[in-house]
Formats: C-alpha cells, sequence, structure tokens
C-alpha cells in the first residue's frame, strides 16, 4: 500500500488540533482555539492597498527569483533600523514564508551525517527539516528553571566535529522565552570558538513585552554575522501569515546557494505579496506597536490565569503570543475511569471537556507542557481559562488499586448478535443518523486506531468498550484531519433495537447496535480493516498462529482440537523460535514472499490457554482482562482442569483464569517470553493444515491446490462453529469474496510449502516432533 512507501513526515501538531476544534464547532460544539499560530488581527490597511495597487499595476508576472531589488532594500533598511544589522540585497533572500527561508537554509547546508542542534521545546518544524535533509536532529533539552534558554556549557558539550548549524528561536514558539543580550552574548562565543553556523529565527523579534528589549543575534560583531543567518518575515510582525512571505539574511555564499534551491523549488515568492511587504517594511510601523501592546494586555491576563491553576507552573515570556505551562502535575489522575497518561491525553480531554483547543507539548519535545495561544480575544480568554479550570478540577486521583485486585471488565450481555452485510448506502445512512442520536457529546469517545497501516476509527458511547479497544490496537493519530478508512459505531442504548451488527464494505462502516460484547466489537474491527485491506491492497488475512523458526516463517491452520496453541508454545520452548501471532495475520505476497505482519498491539489471549503455558499466569494477571470468573457461582468450567480439581475460588483466590473459555486477556506478546520472543512480522515458508483426523503419524505434503480444498473441506466439517477457511473474521462472505479467499490461498501456496498433518490419536510429544523435524529445529 502506497502508505509504506511514502516517506514519514509528522503532520504539525497546531494544524491538526485546529481541524479537530473546526470539526467539533462544525458540529455546533463551541469550540475556542488556543492553539492558532498567527495573529488574529488583519493586516494593516496600508499594506492591503499595496497589494490592490500590484494587482491593478499587473504586477502578477515571475521576479527575480531571489525577490525584487525593491523589496530586498525595504528589506536591508528594516534590518538596519529596527535591529542593527547590516546587509547588502546580495545578502538577502526573499521566500514563500519564512518557513520556506528556513527550510533552503537547511537543505543548502545539511548533508547526511551533519548535525543539527535544536534546543527543545522546539518549533515543530525544525526536526522535520533536518530530517528531510537526511541530517540528524540533535535534541537539546532546555529547562524550565532556566527560562528554557540554552547555557554556553550545555551548548559547548552537544557540539561534535559533526555539527553544522545551530538552530536559535528567540523570542521562541513555543515557549515564548527571548535571549537578552548578554545571554546571547555568551553563547555566541562557543559558536566563535567552535566555528558553527547558527540560523537564528527571530520571527518573533517584533513582539516583545514590557521592558524587553530585542537583540538579534548576528549584530553581536563581525565574527557573529559570517556564521549567522538571520530568519525573519511578515508573518507575525504584520499579521501577513496567508501573504506567505518571509527572508533570511546571511553571507552571500550561503544566500546563493539557498536561492538556488528555491529556484528549482518554488521560484520567486508571491509577486503581490513582495509589494505588500516592502510597504509593510518601509511603511509606517504604528500598527506592530499596537498589536504588540495588545499582546502584552494579554499575557498578562492570560500569565496570572494559568498560574493560579493549582499545581501548575509556567515561564512568563518575553515574547511571542504563546504561554507553555507545565501541565504535568495532572497526569496521574483520571476522569471517568480515563487517566491522563501524557500531553495529548491531556489536550484531548480539554477539547471534549472543556471545549477547548492546545496543543499538546509533545509536539514541541516537552510532554510535561501545552501551548496556549492569546491570538484570540480577551473574552475568548476569560472563557477558556473559566473552563479549563473547571475541566481540570474534575480530576480527581486514581481510586487505589487493591493489591489482589485484577483490571478485569465485564460483559453484561452475551445474547447472540446476527451480522448484516452490506445493508447499502442508504439504509447505512439512515442506521447511523438513529445511532448517532445515542452519542452526545458528553458520553462519546473516539479513537483511530492503526490495523495493519489502515486508521479504523471507533465512535462509541460505551466506556469499556473504548478502553479495550484503546489497549488491543496501535494507535493512529488522534487527530481529526486524518481520514479514516472506515468507521465503527459501538452504540449502546438504541431503543427498540435488538443487538445486531452491520457492515457495509461500500461506505466502509461498520456498526454494532446494543451489545456490549468486547469480542463482536474486535471481529468486527479486524473484519473489517481485513476487509477493506483485501479489497485495495495486496493483503490477504488468515487465522491461525504463527511463528517464526530462526528465520523461517510458520503458519498453522486448524480447527479447534488439533493442538494448535500446544504445538505452538511446545515450538516457543525451542531456541531461536519466536511467536508472532495467534489470531488474525495480514500478508502481503510482494517480491516473491509471503510476508506475515501481526495487527494487534496486544494479543486477544484466552486465559485458559494458562494450562498449557503455566508460566504466563502473573503476565496474564497485570493484563487487562475481559471477563476473568471471580465469583465460585459464575464458573462455567465442568472439567475443571486443575489437578485433584481443588477450586481455587473455594479457597479464596480472587480470580480464576480457568472457570471460562470466553474469559481474555489483553497480553503483551513481550510479556510471554521478553522481546526475543516476539517477531511483529516474518517471511512464510510453510504452512501446517492440522486436521483431527487419523493419519500416517506425519505431515504430508500438498499440492497448492489440494491445500486449498482440504482447508475448505475442514472449514465444512468441524461443525457448526465452522467458517470458511476457519476463519470468523471474514465479514463478507459472498462468492466473490470466497473466490478470492480461493485464489489468494493458491499464492500462498505458492510462495510457502503446504502441508496436511493429521493429529488425531498422536500425543502432544509426538506431534510436536514432527514440526520440529519439518522446520528443522530440532
Ligand atoms: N519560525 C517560527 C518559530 C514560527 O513559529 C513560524 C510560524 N509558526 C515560522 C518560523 C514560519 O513563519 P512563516 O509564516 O513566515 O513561514
Amino acid at each position: 500500500m502506497f502508505s509504506e512507501r511514502v516517506k514519514r513526515v509528522g503532520a504539525s501538531a497546531t494544524l491538526k488540533i485546529s481541524a479537530k476544534a473546526k470539526a467539533m464547532r462544525a458540529q455546533g460544539i463551541d469550540v475556542i482555539d488556543l492553539s492558532v499560530g498567527e495573529p488574529d488581527f488583519s493586516t494593516p490597511r496600508n499594506v492591503r492597498e499595496a497589494g490592490k495597487r500590484a494587482i491593478d499595476a499587473g504586477r502578477t508576472k515571475y521576479t527575480l527569483n531571489q525577490g525584487t531589488v525593491e523589496l530586498r532594500r525595504a528589506a536591508a533598511d528594516w534590518l538596519r533600523r529596527e535591529q542593527g544589522l547590516h546587509y547588502d540585497i546580495r545578502e538577502i533572500l526573499v521566500s514563500t514564508g519564512a518557513k520556506q527561508s528556513l527550510f533552503n537554509l537547511v537543505m543548502a547546508l545539511v548533508d547526511e551525517g551533519d548535525e543539527v542542534i535544536i534546543p527543545a521545546p522546539y518549533w515543530v518544524s525544525y526536526p522535520e527539516m533536518v530530517e528531510l535533509a537526511g541530517g540528524t536532529p540533535v535534541i537539546l533539552s532546555t529547562r524550565e528553571e532556566d527560562g528554557f534558554r540554552v547555557t554556553p556549557e550545555r551548548l559547548r558539550a552537544a557540539i561534535t566535529p559533526s555539527t553544522k548549524l545551530f538552530l536559535l528561536n528567540s523570542p521562541s514558539n513555543p515557549t515564548g522565552a527571548a535571549y537578552t543580550r548578554d545571554q546571547l552574548e555568551a553563547l555566541a562565543r562557543v559558536v566563535v570558538e567552535e566555528d558553527i553556523l547558527v540560523a537564528a529565527d527571530e520571527i518573533y523579534s517584533q513582539l516583545v513585552y514590557d521592558d524587553f528589549r530585542f537583540t538579534s543575534f548576528a549584530s553581536l560583531g563581525e565574527e557573529v554575522r559570517r556564521r549567522t543567518i538571520v530568519i525573519n518575515g511578515v508573518s507575525k510582525a504584520f499579521a501577513m501569515t496567508g501573504w506567505r512571505l518571509g527572508f533570511a539574511a546571511g553571507p552571500e555564499a550561503v544566500i546563493s546557494a539557498m536561492a538556488k534551491i528555491q529556484g528549482h523549488v518554488t521560484s520567486n515568492a508571491c509577486s503581490v505579496s513582495q509589494e505588500a511587504a516592502r510597504e509593510a517594511l518601509s511603511g509606517p510601523q504604528f500598527e506592530v506597536h499596537k498589536m504588540a501592546m495588545e499582546f502584552s494586555r494579554r499575557r498578562n491576563y492570560l500569565y496570572q490565569r494559568v498560574s493560579s491553576l493549582p499545581g501548575v507552573s509556567c515561564h512568563r515570556p518575553e515574547g511571542a503570543f504563546y504561554l507553555f505551562p507545565n501541565v504535568s502535575a495532572y497526569y496521574d489522575l483520571e476522569y471517568q475511569g480515563m487517566a491522563m497518561r501524557n500531553s495529548y491525553g491531556l489536550a484531548y480531554f480539554l477539547l471534549k471537556e472543556a471545549a477547548v483547543a492546545v496543543v499538546p507539548g509533545d509536539a514541541f519535545g516537552a510532554d510535561d507542557h501545552i501551548r496556549l495561544s492569546y491570538a484570540t480575544s480577551m473574552e475568548n480568554l476569560a472563557a477558556a481559562m473559566d473552563r479549563i479550570s473547571a475541566a481540570l478540577g474534575k480530576l480527581k486521583p486514581p481510586k487505589r488499586i487493591r493489591k489482589a485486585a485484577l483490571r478485569n471488565l465485564r460483559t453484561r450481555s452475551r445474547k447472540p448478535v446476527p451480522l448484516e452485510t452490506s445493508p447499502g448506502a442508504e439504509r447505512r445512512n439512515a442506521l447511523v443518523a438513529e445511532v448517532e442520536t445515542f452519542l452526545p457529546f458528553d458520553h462519546y469517545r473516539e479513537w483511530n486506531a492503526n490495523v495493519a497501516g489502515l486508521v479504523i476509527q471507533l465512535r462509541t458511547n460505551a466506556p469499556h468498550l473504548y478502553e479495550l479497544f484503546v489497549e488491543n490496537f496501535f494507535p493512529a493519530e488522534l487527530e481529526a484531519d486524518i481520514e479514516p478508512h472506515a468507521v465503527l459505531y459501538a452504540v449502546e442504548g438504541v431503543k427498540g433495537r435488538e443487538p445486531h451488527a452491520y457492515y457495509d464494505p461500500e461506505t466502509r462502516t461498520a456498526l454494532l447496535v446494543n451489545c456490549d460484547d468486547y469480542r463482536r466489537l474486535r471481529t468486527l474491527a479486524l473484519g473489517t480493516a481485513a476487509d477493506i485491506s483485501e479489497r485495495i491492497g495486496d493483503a490477504h488475512t488468515v487465522r491461525g498462529m504463527s511463528l517464526d523458526c530462526r528465520g523461517s516463517g510458520l503458519l498453522l491452520l486448524g480447527p479447534a482440537g488439533t493442538m494448535k496453541t500446544e504445538l505452538t508454545f511446545g515450538l516457543l520452548k525451542e531456541k531461536g523460535v519466536k511467536l508472532h501471532g495467534i489470531d488474525l495475520t495480514f500478508l502481503r505476497y510482494g517480491g516473491g514472499q509471503a510476508v506475515a505482519d501481526m495487527p494487534e498491539r496486544k494479543f486477544f489471549f484466552p486465559t485458559r490457554n494458562v494450562t498449557v503455558e503455566p508460566a504466563l499466569e502473573d503476565a496474564l494477571a497485570r493484563s487487562l482482562c475481559l471477563d476473568v470468573v471471580t465469583r465460585r457461582e459464575d464458573c462455567r468450567n465442568t472439567s475443571c482442569e486443575l489437578a485433584g480439581g481443588e477450586c481455587l475460588l473455594e479457597k479464596g483466590a480472587p480470580w480464576c483464569l480457568f472457570a471460562s473459555k470466553d474469559s481474555h486477556a489483553l497480553l503483551d506478546p513481550f510479556w510471554i517470553g521478553g522481546r526475543e520472543k516476539h517477531a511483529r512480522r516474518t517471511v512464510l515458508d510453510r504452512v501446517v493444515i492440522l486436521s483431527p483426523e487419523t493419519g500416517s503419524g506425519h505431515p504430508e505434503s500438498l499440492a497448492p491446490d489440494e491445500a486449498v480444498r482440504t482447508l475448505e473441506s475442514l472449514s465444512t466439517t468441524t461443525g457448526a462453529g465452522g467458517h470458511p477457511f476457519l476463519n470468523p473474521f471474514l465479514l463478507d462472505d459472498s462468492e466473490d469474496r470466497l473466490s478470492f479467499q480461493r485464489r489468494s490461498f493458491l499464492r500462498l501456496f505458492d510462495l510457502a510449502g503446504a502441508y496436511l498433518f493429521r493429529v488425531g490419536g498422536m500425543g502432544l510429544p509426538a506431534a510436536l516432533d514432527q514440526l520440529k523435524q519439518l522446520t528443522g529445529i530440532s
């Protein structure tokens, strides 16, 4: 699938959270957005007029690649007047936003193996840019107590022979911290002595408060200027974010290399924006000061409100328009059984509970913090703080966990849940509309799971289904700008409806109505992901147990009663054997190989299997469990496996893992035998079909078409629980899908050898021995 072929680039956290806020607003929820990264003022009138004049005069053609002479002259004058910097216009490059200047710079300087020192908290794009250029970001953490400023000692310690560039952002996004002249001079000494280059991102230079005096790094003398590239622009100071105009000033050799790169990417920045920016830089600066005064007023207010929140500490920013409070005091607290674990969790909680959008600090490399922007009105700030403070007040310490307690969730009703496939778009829409009325905002939970590369979004009002789902699957990102591949509704309390499940491949929607049984939800989630990847991707999903035997993949398929689990755990005892999967596996047949991937973060492990592997008892009891029996009267086990038939529950044990065949634990694969005993991916070499019949006592090789027939006949002869291809995750068993399965199994058996192993009447040791011989590990 394409998602595997594209480079990994993190999306902007600000954009993601803003998109989420917008989506909530579209639903009529009055979200206050404190995640914005741009002034909430309009571009000054004289500047707008200049832009209009440029259009009317037809100045709408390409300009010089590096920016018009007039604009570069205006920028040079502005840098001289405002920052005491002296640049010739050949030393200035105009770009599409300060962002592009920064990107040009990184591309021009950084090669594979080069290190770039980035103080954290950092603006989100810095490390991404460095990685795109093939360099290595060296993150230099700073401390709140030091005002989030890098000390000269720490800078020196981070420098190595590979250091190319130091990225210095003052005032900073996200902390608002700015360096005084003295502090910059101390850093400059290290820079000169160590002879490294500095990118001074001074985009917030005009927005500093109280009596703080901004100093430009390049103004600290010729030795510093030679090593510095100043980045600035009109986005923040002149409220011109959408015009996309910024510039860089620095040594001509660097600037001209940057210009060449830009020449291949965008050419000149927008001609109209250039004319407007010229007016901004050379016209009256009154609006900038007015805006800075208003920001200063808001900063004072917001800072006072934020620092009076219990447990919160906050650096008082010198500039920019952000506050970056430390909120980690709330991380172990919980609300409605949901614990805050990190800045994403807290930001999500504030969005849902307070309807206030903030950016998680983790995006800036500081997970103890969140970023609040005061680029919004005083009224909004006041209301947002009231809401945040009320929401934080709801967070309570978790109830003390009794030592002997199990994290055990219970299914209330196990009524049968019929599945209807392909209800059609019209009926699907009606069903969705109906269930959505039972998803009120205050009981709504949403989670994006990443199931084998597909984003499956759960929307539910059932807290325990949500909790199990989150535990079970790998997370995709939370934010709304991800378009999920499928949406899965699990809605309880829908009036007048019996428990029912629906799956509509056409609209990629699954619904689970009035059923609180997680088993059904998981089947729907995995089944939906399997069906979609089989339709759109090159995938094939199979249900069985898989192992990696010293680099060679083995898949065991077979109905109940064929010792699948026993054989799997028996093989696992051997050196170099790793467990891959115990249930549904995603296979891809690219490049002449059958590559098997595990779609789940945790194994959905029947706790009764502890009889096969008693060493797992502790790991199971530490896991999130479902329906483990804790009372004697709930025991459904009529043939207790325990020696002597002694009942653990009667003896006072707090739970029994054997008492029900339905009880499960979401078991971390690493807890089975450590990291070395788990493989997330394996390449299949052999597929063994286990049959309950009696046979020759050893696995027999099968031709691909024979193997497919055997599988099909086993599926139908193994009783009422039989599923096509032994796979209960096939939601759509139309003839079309079944023939897809047949073709896919033929492909599988072309790539991996198929064997039939009739184990009826055989003891475990003998059968195990045979498999060891087959895989060559005996
Ligand atoms: N640097 C920093 C620190 C920023 O916060 C921003 C904007 N969020 C930029 C650069 C990019 O500014 P521009 O809009 O000019 O590309």
